[in-house]
């Protein structure tokens, strides 16, 4: 399936709706032979689809602005798409990445919860299960984001290593088999970089409210270098007044008991240990070089150390898998009990050796497998953040569960963008949110570990972006 759009200057909204139909279809500059949407804006707006040589076509008044001509013809196409296929996507012509968002942003704008619920249901589209799902959530996290003030901030800190690549893996991550040597620098870099964030904190009167040690896999460096992070980041930061403190754990193949108390010893509130899923076959598919027993013996360590609030990650969609398979999985994971389980749902990605390898998938139904989620309620879980990405599977979405009190709340903040993260690290996207106002400014970081290290006195002279980003607003003649 070929996507052509021409007339608009940016093509994100309708290449968007075009994928929700046909994912993987390639965005092409010419109709070529075979199976194509095409979207146009010319004088009018017309939407065109040609399936097994049949072609339908739509027109529509086209509108001035240049954003409004781009998502009147993403809806354009989304009429005629929908009508043609059949199929109804559970979020409808709704591409964002934060449907709760929209709804946090409407409450603060005055509409009614009526006025709320046809935006979404009538407007956009979306089906009325996945509304509730999202004003569920967004009910959930008022209280969370009412407590949020406008200096606080939280930490990332990114490992970019892992023992073996996961096929449907798009980060940056590096073998720890093949960069073994590039380890201890990198965390001795990494450890400057946190003592620079400290003073640019310090110098703007921010407080720290959460940490979260992601990347890659933090626990594929060795004791003694998670050692070395955490005890700088101990020593940096005052850790008595954190609301949370996650380390991602998430491959057994890298964490052992040794690296499970030092998280403990460090001060991790939380840790993530990540299944994917149960099943031995889906798991070798996928290219972890772990079993399920592996994962049941990690988590029997983690609870042995003491560890009392453990995420679970799960992915709807894997290939192999089968709705049954991923409620057994589901299964194995409440049945362990931990506090949150999270559920995504399987995104094909560009940079991923699934997509590169053209991988034939054989995907499940993964709308049932999400049916089956109706389990966690069950068990206690209730859905407390949420978010969507481009090309994922049905245009579903990856859920956050919790038992109550267990909120994620670097997860909310992240998602609802209500205070600035700090990010430290190759990969790192330091984001920073205007105190009480809506700007916001991005630094980034190089992307891959060499360039980092390389690159460590542009990356520490960028940082200094981050006062001067808070000086304006920290001004008494503009702040009051
Ligand atoms: S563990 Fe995570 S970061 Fe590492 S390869 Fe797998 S998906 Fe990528």
């Amino acid at each position: 399936m070929q996507i052509v759009i021409k007339g608009v200057a940016s093509v994100y909204e309708p290449e968007n709706i075009a994928r929700m139909f046909f994912p993987g279809a390639r965005l092409e500059k010419a109709l070529g032979r075979g199976d194509a949407v095409l979207a146009r804006a010319g004088r009018r707006l017309a939407a065109g689809v040609r399936l097994n040589g049949v072609c339908t076509l739509r027109f529509a008044p086209a509108p001035t602005g240049e954003k409004e001509r781009e998502c009147a013809l993403a809806a354009l196409v989304y009429e005629l798409l929908r009508a043609v296929t059949g199929i109804r996507p559970p979020w409808g012509k709704l591409t964002g990445v934060r449907p709760v968002r929209i709804i946090h942003d409407q409450r603060a704008a005055g509409n009614t919860e009526a006025g709320i619920e046809a935006l979404f249901v009538d407007h956009y589209d979306c089906t009325r299960e996945k509304f509730e799902l999202a004003r569920g959530i967004a009910d959930l996290q008022r209280p969370i984001l009412a407590r949020a003030k406008p200096l606080d901030y939280s930490l990332y800190i990114g490992i970019p290593f892992c023992p073996s690549r996961c096929s449907y893996c798009s980060f940056v991550s590096l073998s720890t088999e093949r960069e073994t040597k590039l380890m201890q620098p990198y965390v001795d870099a990494l450890c400057r970089e946190v003592e620079a964030m400290r003073k640019e904190a310090a110098a703007c009167g921010l407080a720290l409210k959460t940490i979260y040690i992601g990347g890659g896999t933090p626990t594929a460096l060795a004791a003694a270098q998670l050692r070395q992070l955490m005890g700088t980041v101990r020593e940096c930061f005052d850790l008595s007044g954190l609301e949370e403190y996650t380390v991602e754990a998430g491959r057994p193949d890298c964490t052992d008991a040794e690296k499970l108390a030092v998280l403990k010893e460090y001060g991790a509130t939380r840790i993530s240990i990540n299944p994917q899923t149960f099943s031995d076959a889906v798991l070798a598919r996928i290219g972890r070089r772990h079993t399920a027993a592996d994962i049941l013996r990690c988590y029997r360590e983690a609870r042995a150390a003491g560890h009392q609030n453990i995420n679970m990650d799960l992915i709807a969609g894997l290939p192999g898998d089968t709705v049954e398979g991923f409620a057994q999985s589901l299964a194995a994971a409440i049945a362990l009990s931990p506090e949150n389980i999270t559920v995504h749902t399987l995104t094909l990605k560009r940079a991923s050796n699934l997509v590169i390898q053209s991988e034939e998938g054989g995907y499940a139904d993964v709308a049932a497998m999400l049916e089956k989620c109706r389990a966690l309620a069950g068990a206690g879980y209730r859905p407390y953040y949420l978010y969507r990405q481009k090309n994922t599977l049905q245009n579903l979405e990856n859920t956050g569960w919790c038992k109550p009190g267990y909120e994620g709340c670097y997860n909310i903040y992240i998602m609802e963008e209500v205070h600035s993260i700090l990010s430290a690290g190759a990969g790192g996207s330091t984001k920073l949110c205007q105190p009480g106002g809506s700007r916001i400014q991005r630094i980034f970081n190089y992307k891959y570990p060499a360039e980092y290290i390389a690159g460590f006195d542009t990356i520490l002279k960028r940082k200094e972006g981050v006062s001067r980003f808070y000086a304006g607003y920290l001004d008494p003649q503009t702040t009051g």
